[in-house]
């Protein structure tokens, strides 16, 4: 499947040029083109899905053992001394492009923090009530 309308689609099929640091019959990693860190790179799948929720289970099974591989060359490469793995669904969770992607961000000892949260509390009516009901609907999605 693919969507004439994304760019990522585009990108991926090789019809639009990208600095391409990884390509086989399933994605093209290529480097992003604002980088939160030396060597952000893009894995994007050749076929278009949306995001996650979207995302064929074959092609998911090969993404992250990808993630890895690449993440370790960055380090490699580079002298990164670690790198996060970033995914976002929906633009509510800051997702701009509606073509599933991986973020692979390389970390230097000492950088800036890029991905960080400042942690809230889990209240008990919180906790069951979600477990509850995200417990349930799991449960009858077998
Ligand atoms: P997200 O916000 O998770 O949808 O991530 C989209 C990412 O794509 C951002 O980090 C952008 O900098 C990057 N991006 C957008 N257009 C391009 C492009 N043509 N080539 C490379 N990276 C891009
Ligand atoms: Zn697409």
């Amino acid at each position: 499947m693919r969507d004439e309308n994304c760019i990522f689609c585009k990108i991926a099929a090789g019809e639009i040029p990208s600095a391409t640091l990884y390509e086989d019959g399933d994605f093209r990693a290529i480097l992003d083109l604002g980088p939160a860190s030396k060597g952000h790179t893009l894995i994007l799948p050749k076929q278009h899905s949306r995001d996650l929720t979207q995302l064929p289970e074959s092609e998911a099974a090969k993404v992250l053992p990808l993630a890895g591989k690449i993440g370790a060359a960055l380090c490699s490469a580079l002298g990164a001394d670690g790198f996060n793995v970033v995914q976002n669904n929906g633009a509510a969770a800051g997702q701009t492009v509606p073509h599933f992607h991986l973020h692979i961000i390389p970390r230097y000892e000492g950088g800036e923090n890029i991905v960080s949260w400042t942690p809230g509390s889990l209240s008990e009516d919180d906790r069951d009530m979600i477990v509850s009901k995200v417990s349930g609907i799991l449960a009858s999605k077998g």
